[in-house]
């Protein structure tokens, strides 16, 4: 890689996060009270995603139609990018080291269990819970340049298609569309993400930023390599047949987790047209979740697989992406289990009786 390539990798990973950290301070957001941390305090957040993602795409499409601006560079200096995103990844982790290790700092009880040294839990699981920078939540913060980075680089994949080959193949065209698709209904309730596991429970360290600022980016993004130069288009039928499979399988995943956000915040709240039911009035059983204890997983995995899908039989290599949610997602249902199993007791057994799959009705 030539010392240009990494220069310009450079400059643009750091211009976009910092682009998108002063647009985080200054852009209006919703303002919301995150879950109850463990002093007790519920955080306040201004969730500006929205905002940006879009100011991302009016950016790119005024740039491209008002100043000829391409986005293939992205591609072309794909290795100084990723080079670049691993060295800010670093930097901002032992940032958080630091700012994380000072006395009186919020902190989750991280890699218990583990007998690594504490100052390396410290800096791989990280030194506190939920850093905050200029005002900034830095957790909360952090999944934009993931995000809308892996968004950039979709998008950078059919511009390279249409500078080498004239044109955009119906394929590629579903892949960016199921990218915006996938992160605008992500956008759309971007407060569900306070409900998370990652924001309520897990401190900031090297293993979640290196996950936001290079692992989602750079691999959830590979299905474009096989896409940009496949010049044989997919059928009518082919492309309709995928969109079909996606749109179900979004639809799966979002709309369980909102279902379950919307009893949480109300236990009268109506799923499917009808009062919410629930195991022993914690535990829903309505909807998606009287389907499968980790549906939401299901879905997301087949949107994955979507992804890799739009790529044709050519390869396994893009099929790696769904494969490796599928070995993520199964063992965090089961860690998750276990937690709920602790927490709930004898309400989670007759709840696993009730609803008895996990992810896929009458199989698993
Ligand atoms: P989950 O959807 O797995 O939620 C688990 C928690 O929800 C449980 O601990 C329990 O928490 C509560 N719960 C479980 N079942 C029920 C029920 N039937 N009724 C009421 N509450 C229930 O949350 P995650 O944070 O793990 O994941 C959220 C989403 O993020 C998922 O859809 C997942 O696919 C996605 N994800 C995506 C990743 C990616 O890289 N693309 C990585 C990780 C997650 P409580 O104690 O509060 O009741």
């Amino acid at each position: 890689m030539s010392e240009q390539t990494l220069w310009a990798g450079a400059v643009m990973c750091v211009g976009f996060v910092l682009v998108l950290f002063v647009g985080s301070i200054v852009l209006p957001g919703l303002e919301r009270l995150g879950y109850k941390q463990p002093n007790g305090r519920r955080k306040p957040y201004k969730l500006s995603g929205m905002t940006l993602f879009f100011m991302a795409h009016i950016a790119v499409g005024v740039g491209t139609f008002a100043a000829g601006w391409s986005l293939a560079p992205v591609v072309e200096r794909f290795w100084g990018l990723f080079a670049a995103a691993n060295v800010v990844a670093f930097v901002v982790s032992a940032a958080l080291f630091v700012s994380g290790r000072r006395p009186g700092r919020l902190k989750a009880p991280a890699g218990e269990g583990t007998r690594l040294p504490r100052w390396l839990k410290d800096l791989w699981f990280g030194a506190e819970l939920n850093p905050t920078f200029f005002g900034v939540d830095v957790k909360m913060f952090m999944y934009h340049p993931s995000l809308i980075g892996a968004n950039l680089i979709v998008v950078g994949f059919a511009y390279a298609q249409y500078e080498r080959h004239g044109f955009i193949t119906p394929q590629m065209w579903c892949f960016v569309a199921f990218w915006f698709g996938y992160l605008f209904t992500h956008y759309v309730k971007e407060e569900f993400m306070l409900s998370t596991w990652d924001v309520i429970s897990e401190n900031f360290g090297l293993m979640l930023v290196w996950g936001d600022l290079v692992y989602v980016p750079f691999f959830y993004s590979l299905p474009g390599w096989w896409l940009v130069d496949q010049v044989q288009p997919f059928s009518t039928i082919e492309w309709f047949s995928l969109s079909a499979f996606y749109l179900v399988s979004l639809w799966v995943f979002r709309e369980a987790n909102w279902q379950k956000e919307a009893y949480k915040q109300d236990k009268r709240a109506h799923i499917w047209g009808k009062p919410a039911e629930a195991v022993g009035g914690r535990l829903l059983v309505s909807g998606w979740w009287g389907l499968g204890r980790k549906i939401n997983y299901t879905g997301e995995i087949g949107v994955y697989l979507a992804f890799a899908l739009t790529t044709g039989f050519d390869s396994f290599i893009p099929y790696l992406l769904p494969l490796s949610l599928v070995i993520l997602l199964v063992q965090r249902a089961a860690r998750d289990d276990k937690k709920c199993r602790n927490k709930y007791g004898a309400l989670w057994r007759e709840y696993c009786e009730r609803v008895r799959f996990r992810m896929l009705p009458f199989v698993y």
